[in-house]
C-alpha cells in the first residue's frame, strides 16, 4: 500500500528541523540539497517501510510491505518501493535502518533476524542501483537520531531505548553516535539487573545469559515468563516488569549520566505511562549518587526508524559534500 503521510505534528518538526540546519558546503551544494528528493528504508524482519521527504523536510509520500524471507525478493522489493515513493523525482540521498550486525562505513549488513541476508553489500548495490549516495546503520541507532532530531530531544547526552520483541537502544552525545570497541553500539538489554520474577526459572536471554533485563521486560522475555503476549498480562505483572523496567534504568543513568532517556517499541507504547511512571519510581528510589534524567515515550510511535533513516540520509549528504 501507498498513502500520505500521518501527523500534521511529525512533518511540521521533520520541516523544522531539516529546513533550518546549518548547511555545509557550497551554494551549488545547497541549492541542490534543498532541491533534492530523501529517501528512508526501515528494513525490519517482519516488514519494509519506505517513505520520501522533500528538502524542506516534508514527507511527501510513503509505502510498507511484509518483508520476503528471499533475499533477491526483499532486494526487488526495497527497489520498486523506493521507485514507487520517488515518484520519478531525483534522489539526492538514501538512508536505511537495519538490524545489526553490520559494517556502517562499507554498508554490508547481515541482519541477525534475516538469516538469508548475510554479507550484503547494501550500500554498493543501492548506490549502482539509484547513483546517489546511500547512508545505513543499526536500526536502534538510526531510530535515536530520529527521536533525536524529531521528538524534541536535543539532549546533550540522549540515550534511545526500544522495547518490542527483543532490546535495543542508541547513545548520542550532542548528536553523535557514541560507537564502542569495533564500532559496536552498547547492548542495554544484555546488562544483568536485581530482578523479581514470579518465575525465575522462565528467565533465559536469547543471547544465553541467565539474568538480561532483556529476558524480563521484551515482547518474547514476557511471553517465555508469563505464558502471554504484553497486552495479556495482569496489572502485577505489569508492576514486575515496571520494577526490572526500573532496575535497568537505574543502571544505565548510574554509568552514562544521560540528561535524556526516550523509550520507543511495541511493549513500551502499549504498557504506556502506567509501565513508565512504575519504572520511573524504582529508577529515581534507587539512585543516590547522580540525578535521575528524565524518561519519557517515544513522541514518534512506530515512525522513529524510518524518520531517523531520512534525517541519517540528509545528515550524510551534508557530509558528502
Ligand atoms: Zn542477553
Amino acid at each position: 500500500m501507498i498513502g500520505t503521510i500521518g501527523s500534521r505534528e511529525t512533518v511540521w518538526a521533520l520541516a523544522e528541523q531539516l529546513g533550518s540546519r546549518p548547511e555545509a558546503g557550497h551554494d551549488a551544494g545547497r541549492q541542490q540539497m534543498a532541491d533534492a528528493l530523501y529517501i528512508g528504508l526501515d528494513i525490519g524482519g517482519t516488514k519494509l517501510m519506505v517513505a520520501a521527504a522533500d528538502g524542506a523536510g516534508q514527507l511527501l509520500r510513503r509505502t510498507r510491505e511484509p518483508t520476503p524471507l528471499d533475499l533477491d525478493d526483499g532486494l526487488d522489493a526495497l527497489n520498486r518501493m523506493i521507485a514507487q515513493v520517488a515518484d520519478g523525482e531525483r534522489i539526492a540521498a538514501i538512508g536505511a535502518a537495519i538490524g545489526g550486525p553490520l559494517d556502517a562505513r562499507r554498508g554490508v549488513v547481515s541482519p541477525l533476524h534475516q538469516p538469508r541476508w548475510r554479507d550484503v553489500p547494501l550500500k554498493a548495490m543501492l548506490e549502482a542501483r539509484w547513483g546517489c549516495p546511500f547512508f545505513v546503520d543499526v536500526d536502534t541507532n538510526v531510530a535515536a537520531i530520529g527521536e533525536y532530531t524529531l521528538g524534541g530531544g536535543g539532549a546533550a547526552r540522549f540515550l534511545y531505548i526500544t522495547i518490542s520483541t527483543g532490546m535495543g537502544g542508541g547513545f548520542l552525545v550532542d548528536g553523535a553516535i557514541y560507537r564502542g570497541a569495533q564500532e559496536r553500539h552498547p547492548e542495554v538489554g544484555h546488562q544483568s539487573i536485581n530482578y523479581r520474577c514470579a518465575h525465575p526459572e522462565q528467565v533465559i536471554c536469547e543471547c544465553g545469559a541467565p539474568d538480561c533485563l532483556e529476558a524480563l521486560v521484551s515482547g518474547n522475555g514476557i511471553r517465555r515468563i508469563y505464558g502471554v503476549p504484553a497486552e495479556g498480562l495482569t496489572a502485577a505483572e505489569w508492576d514486575e516488569v515496571a520494577y526490572n523496567l526500573g532496575q535497568g534504568l537505574r543502571n544505565l543513568a548510574a554509568i552514562y549520566l544521560p540528561d535524556l532517556i526516550v523509550i520507543g517499541g511495541g511493549v513500551a507504547l502499549g504498557g504506556g505511562e502506567q509501565l513508565l511512571d512504575g519504572a520511573r519510581d524504582i529508577m529515581t528510589d534507587h539512585l543516590r549518587l547522580v540525578a535521575a534524567p528524565e524518561v519519557r515515550l517515544s513522541r514518534l510511535g512506530y515512525d522513529t526508524a524510518l524518520l531517523g533513516a531520512i534525517v541519517l540520509a540528509r545528515q550524510g549528504l551534508e557530509t558528502h559534500l
